[in-house]
């Protein structure tokens, strides 16, 4: 017979049952979930808090309430209506995504884990989370969360991310055939509400008589992390060209790499060394007056910090290019980079020579 100071999938759900979070995209009790609603909220929550997303996935839904609305939305019109959530290469795979489910799969998402991942977006955390919530799968669905809960309950010692896989077949042990949705959905809130990175609240947790490093007074220290390596840092240089009427420079981002298809203001590229203006003036998008303005622009992406000189000129006459009064700035949906940017500039003392 099982012990029943065991960590075990019927213990976590009866408390779920009593204090599930009310979340908008969360299907009542008895009432089937619809994959469309699972998909639009796993994909605004990667890398995002719940806070966050809520007044977003609201707004999604009032205004694409079925997928084969987003499927037909102009791409621009569902950047800008993602402005703030980050990542934009998320909402361009959404579309995407929305796109060919309604178009190739006759607007239903497959109910598989596999099938799931041959989908624009959707990698193994997503895939597993829409297989049990959406489909009730028993699919093993693994965040950060999850890891350290499992870290925890069984006091595993192995620094992340080594422990990824160890951690994932813990956590597969306890997953069960029965209800795996509601159970994916009790081990998130219990990561996010219970078993907390700074205080876990082990009086409140229905694992807490069978888990090890409350027994070991060990809960705060876990899960272990190897050191961070420090990000390296590239740097650019920005060129604002500013027309006569007190219009903007801008371009778009090539399709294919960071900031895929986003708005920014021209800059070089970026590269370890800094720029001097005479080598940057090959990636100028004008021959111009470029003067130095006071300071830099700092942003970190996941693998490097960057760093941003910026240039700035007064075009005379008729130039090409995608030009744009700082007012109207709102109606683009700019990626935070460019923002900062932006404010920078609008920030910055009077122009100094270059
Ligand atoms: Fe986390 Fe405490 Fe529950 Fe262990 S008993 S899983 S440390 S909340």
């Amino acid at each position: 017979m099982a012990d029943p100071s065991m960590p075990s999938a019927d213990r976590l759900l009866a408390r779920y049952d009593l204090y599930r979070r009310n979340l908008s995209w969360r299907a009542l009790p008895g009432v089937a979930p619809d994959p469309y609603r699972v998909w639009l909220s796993e994909i605004m929550l990667q890398q995002t808090t719940v806070v966050t997303v809520a007044p977003y996935y609201g707004a999604f839904l009032a205004r694409w309430p079925i997928i084969e609305g987003l499927a037909r939305a102009d791409l621009d019109d569902v950047l800008h209506a993602w402005q703030g959530l980050g990542y934009y290469a998320r909402a361009r795979n959404m579309h995407k995504c929305a796109v060919m489910v309604a178009g190739e799969y006759g607007g239903r998402f497959p109910d598989t884990e596999a099938g799931l991942r041959a989908l624009p977006g959707i990698g193994a955390y997503t895939a597993a989370a829409i297989a049990a919530i959406a489909f009730e799968r028993p699919a093993t669905v693994v965040d950060g969360n999850v890891e350290r809960v499992m870290a925890r309950l069984f006091a595993g010692e192995t620094p992340l991310p080594t422990a990824k896989t160890e951690l994932k077949a813990l956590a597969a042990d306890l997953t069960p055939t029965k209800r795996p949705g509601d159970y994916a959905q009790a081990v998130m809130d219990l990561g996010a509400t219970v078993c907390t990175p700074r205080n876990p609240d082990c009086g409140r947790c229905p694992w807490a008589d069978g888990c090890m490093a409350r027994a070991t007074g060990m809960a705060t220290d876990l899960p272990r992390r190897l050191p961070r390596k420090a990000r390296p840092l590239r740097r650019g240089l920005v060129f604002w060209a500013v027309r006569c009427d007190g219009a903007v420079l801008l371009r778009r981002r090539p399709e294919q790499g960071l900031l895929g298809g986003m708005i920014e203001v021209p800059s070089t590229p970026w590269k370890a060394t800094g720029w001097t203006l005479s080598k940057a003036r090959f990636h100028a998008p004008l021959e111009a007056d470029w003067r130095r303005l006071k300071g830099v622009v700092n942003h970190g992406f996941t693998h490097f910090e960057l760093e941003l000189a910026v240039v700035a000129a007064t075009i005379e006459g008729a130039a090409e290019g995608q030009w744009c009064r700082p007012e109207c700035f709102a109606d683009l949906a700019l990626p935070t980079l460019t923002k900062k940017v932006v404010s920078h500039v609008l920030d910055s003392p009077p122009l100094t020579d270059a």
